[in-house]
């Protein structure tokens, strides 16, 4: 058992949010509310919802906060929920960060701990243009880091792997862009509500999680 189970992941894209997330899960029994996932299942689920936020996303730009905080309020209000939670990209703005607090409140839960991913620009921009994400069950890979034992195959769901359409290099530029103005205000927000840990997330994938396990037993 954690001793802080409802968390929030915090950091700029190729931070390895996800891929940690996927790591912790395998030990912990929490609920992943990734709201990028929840996003493009709705562009593959062709819903109108999709279809706005398709155009935003292939920009790198946010899509509305009252719109992912719904989706996130909505979420809260599973059963899952109660054993913890991990937020995956949400909150991105401080709006957004002041919509969960109210869904938080209203579903009787709160977050235990913000935990902040640094890793420096150009690490991420190497991340993110050559990582390859599964279709079935959304697990990450990368070209140069982390390749898969069969080329374009998961090696956890046999499924295929393909580049995001927001991972070109100029997507990810911009993407980088809107974390540095519209997120990265966050990291004063938690700080000044004592909830905020940092972990360094350059480094490789087992030191990156031992590093988060200290942080969340902290
Ligand atoms: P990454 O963490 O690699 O940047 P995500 O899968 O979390 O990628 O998000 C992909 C895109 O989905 C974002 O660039 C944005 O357009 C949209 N998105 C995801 N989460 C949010 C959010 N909380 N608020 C607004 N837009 C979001
Ligand atoms: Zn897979």
């Amino acid at each position: 058992m954690l001793k802080s189970k409802n968390l929030v992941f915090l950091g700029p894209p190729g931070a390895g949010k996800g891929t940690l997330s996927e790591v912790l899960l395998r030990d912990e029994k929490l609920a992943h509310i990734s709201t990028g996932d929840i996003l493009r299942a709705e562009i593959a689920q062709g819903t109108e919802l999709g279809k706005s936020a398709k155009a935003l996303m292939d920009q790198g730009k946010l899509v509305p906060d009252q719109i992912v905080a719904d989706m996130v309020a909505a979420r809260l209000t599973q059963k899952d929920c109660d054993e913890g939670f991990i937020l995956d990209g949400f909150p991105r703005t401080v709006a957004q960060a002041k919509l969960l607090e109210e869904a938080a409140a209203k579903t009787g839960r709160t977050i235990d701990k913000v935990v902040l991913f640094d890793a420096p620009r150009d690490l991420l921009i190497q991340r993110l243009t050559a990582r390859l994400t599964c279709r079935q069950c959304k697990a990450s890979f990368n070209k140069l880091f982390a390749k898969p034992a069969k080329d374009g195959i998961c090696d956890h769901c046999g499924g295929e792997l393909f580049q995001r359409s927001d991972d070109s290099l100029e997507t990810a530029q911009n993407r980088l862009k809107v974390y540095d103005e519209q997120t990265a205000p966050l990291i004063e927000f938690y700080t000044q509500n004592g909830l905020l840990a940092t972990i360094d997330s350059s480094l490789p994938k087992d030191q990156g999680y031992a590093a988060l396990l200290a942080v969340l037993n902290a």
